[in-house]
């Protein structure tokens, strides 16, 4: 096992993993940067070391900086958390020649799922279900024409290097095809400095319906059942939970069986997630995987009893998995609300500041993973999602009202946070009914 473990990440997701870094009796290094030194991730790591200036680019995006801190600290190992560097198949590399573990799977692996049409390749090559879709000529606008009419209409353009729902125009009329391509190109350059798109059936009323996965270094996988990931804001995820409302124990079963196809196909090793669209017809479809912890593993965490980030470092280490798919058992109902600073009644715009006050809803089955405290400076420079605040219970109507209960309980003041939205959600009666599709916020409330 690793003596020393640098958490190349900041925020909840630094505190979550410093957290079982400590449980497993692992020295934590963290990373911070020029204004994030008052941050709770720092004051939890047994060591912490300033590795740049606010912006991202210069600080948690530095690869030499993050592998000297490494190198000089004698850390063994790097868990990436999510976002920042964490599917930069760059960074792996460095980390594998570096004779450093990248807590999470190979290079080559992360290369292949970053780029969305080699992994439906992939895909399609072994029988896993994927979107109806077309990823070549798209530049010439007569063959995209073409193949928009063979696909059929409605269709999506997304960013072959997409994430974080950039990059991605919703076509439903040919005359709308070739702007589209430009601006989902031109958006998905701009982020993440690859303007290739391809091209898929926009699937109406979809769920999304994703699998966590774990592999060790032995050839074993398992899946842990599944999260439901459909209530969303611009296809970003705003709830989520386990068991999707949506399924049942046999499509369970199936769907679990095909993420561990599609896995064992990408060579796949530690923890990450295979995503599905699921539609009305009970059709599931393959859209992306990800190679890395996701913001929403505590609702795994919670039905399964398993530490997620325990099995990352355990796998990294070499170990093999301690449990088969027998004895994964779920128990009850988890739901994971992602708690933002932003304003929803002035568009969701970034609401940084200093906390004055925070209340922390406590309880049975209630977990508030965040790195924030009261007169903690929320800087702008980063993501405005500030904490998550998870329930579990024993099934999924006591689960709404435990977060309900939780919500009304949680108190953050000194900035606009995305609470009440959260509330409305929650007293909309499709969403309790578990009637609710990608589309739900758009379609019943007036954001
Ligand atoms: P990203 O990597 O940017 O998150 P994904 O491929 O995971 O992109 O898709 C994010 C969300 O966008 C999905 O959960 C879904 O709501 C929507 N979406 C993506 N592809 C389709 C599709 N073919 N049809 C309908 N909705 C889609």
């Amino acid at each position: 096992m690793f003596n020393k473990v640098l958490v190349a990440n900041r925020g909840e997701i630094a505190v979550r993993i410093i957290r079982t870094l400590k449980e497993m009796g692992i020295t934590a290094v963290s990373v911070y940067s020029e204004v994030d030194r008052d941050s709770l991730h720092v004051k939890l790591a047994d060591e912490s070391y300033c590795i740049g200036p606010a912006s991202a680019s210069r600080s948690y995006l530095n690869i030499p900086g993050l592998v000297s801190v490494a190198e000089v600290t004698g850390a063994d190992a790097i868990h990436p958390g999510y976002g920042f560097l964490a599917e930069d198949t760059h960074f792996a590399e460095v980390c594998e020649s570096s004779g450093i573990k990248f807590i999470g799977p190979t290079s080559e692996t992360i290369s292949m799922m970053g780029d969305k049409v080699r992994a439906r390749e992939l895909m399609v090559e072994s029988g896993v279900p994927v979107v109806p879709g077309d990823e070549d000529g798209l530049e010439n606008i007569e063959i995209a024409q073409k193949k928009a009419k063979e696909i059929g209409y409605p269709v999506i353009i997304k960013a072959v290097a997409g994430g974080g729902g950039k990059g991605m125009r919703i076509v439903k009329s040919p005359d709308m095809l070739k702007n589209a391509i430009q601006v989902a190109s031109s958006e998905a350059k701009a982020a993440f400095e690859n303007g290739k798109v391809y091209m898929e059936k926009y699937l109406e009323k979809p769920r999304h319906v994703e699998f966590q996965i774990l592999a060790d270094e032995h050839g074993n996988i398992i899946h842990l059942g599944e999260r439901d990931c459909s209530i969303q804001r611009r296809h970003q995820k705003v709830i989520e939970e386990s068991p999707s409302p949506a399924l049942t124990a046999d499509q369970r079963e199936e769907m679990g069986k095909t993420a561990i196809k599609a896995a064992r196909a990408a060579d796949y090793t530690n923890a990450g997630t295979v995503e599905f669209l699921l539609d009305s017809n009970d059709n599931y479809y393959f859209i992306e995987m990800n190679t890395r912890i996701q913001v929403e593993h505590p609702v795994t965490e919670f039905v399964t009893g398993i530490d997620l980030i325990r099995e990352q470092i355990r796998i990294a280490a070499g170990e093999k998995l301690n449990c088969t798919q027998q004895d994964i058992e779920f128990k009850g109902a988890a739901l994971e609300c992602r708690i933002n600073a932003e304003d929803p009644d002035n568009k969701f715009r970034p609401s940084p500041g200093r906390i004055d006050n925070l209340i922390i809803p406590g309880g049975p089955g209630v977990r508030f993973d965040s790195g924030i405290y009261p007169g903690y400076n929320i800087s702008p420079y980063y993501d405005s999602m500030v904490a998550k605040l998870i329930v579990w219970d024993l099934d999924r109507e006591s689960a709404l009202n435990k977060m309900k209960r939780a919500l009304e309980e949680l108190k953050i003041t000194g900035i606009i946070t995305n609470i009440n939205f959260h509330q409305t959600i929650l007293n909309n009666d499709s969403f309790r009914k578990g009637e609710f599709y990608t589309d739900f916020i758009e379609e019943h409330l007036n954001y």
